[in-house]
């Protein structure tokens, strides 16, 4: 059997990615999606082991010094880590494994697997950003703030990604990336 594709969904704090890659999992088969580690606490409706696993900072290091990371990286002041056990394993198993992290784990990934697909994807403008990250309802004035400055900061390295996705209309660009991650495979199969 073929190893799957490793493929990085990163975007702005806002950018709709999260909504994004479930209803990619919820459309098409053969995707599976890495859970990730994380020392923030859980937003209303989010599930330990859905979600995030959520941990303790002390847990997270233990984390780290067991080499259990694929990556990790902080983001507006908490960590977060990308398990290394269940990504090999869903590879192994011929299935396209999707990470949705921020760019300086997206970048180690990279540096560490260099078949890995990077794709940035981002809202049509900033105004719709701003709108979808207060419209979450969930994070204070001060930690929007934070995020947007975070994205100001992101933009600048949305060129070292592969591919650049816009986000305008959800089942559009499902569609989009499906077709992306499926030319993928095509290209590698040809090399
Ligand atoms: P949030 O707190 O909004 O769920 O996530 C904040 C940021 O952390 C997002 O950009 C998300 O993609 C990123 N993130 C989530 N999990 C991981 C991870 O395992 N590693 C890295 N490097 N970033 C992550």
């Amino acid at each position: 059997m073929n190893e799957g594709l490793l493929v990085i969904l990163s975007g702005f704090s806002g950018s709709g990615k999260g909504t994004l890659m479930k209803r990619l999992l919820e459309k098409y088969d053969n995707y599976a999606l890495s859970v990730s580690a994380t020392t923030r606490s859980p937003r209303p409706g989010e599930k330990d082991g859905v979600d995030y696993f959520y941990k303790t900072d002390e847990e997270f290091q233990n984390m780290i010094k067991n080499d259990e990371f694929l990556e990790y990286a902080c983001y507006v002041n908490h960590s977060y880590g990308t398990p290394s056990a269940y990504v090999d394993e869903q590879l192994a198993g011929g299935k396209d494994v999707i990470l949705e992290i921020e760019i300086q784990g997206a970048l180690k990934v990279k540096a560490k697997r260099p078949d890995t697909v990077l794709i940035f994807v981002t809202p049509p403008n900033a105004q719709e950003l701003e709108r979808r990250l207060t419209g979450r309802g969930t994070e204070t004035a001060e930690v929007i703030a934070q995020r947007m400055a975070r994205a100001v900061e992101e933009s600048g390295s949305m060129a070292l990604y592969d591919y650049i996705l816009v986000n305008d209309d959800l089942e559009v660009c499902t569609d989009e990336l499906h077709a992306l991650i499926q030319s993928q495979h095509s290209q590698s199969s040809h090399q």
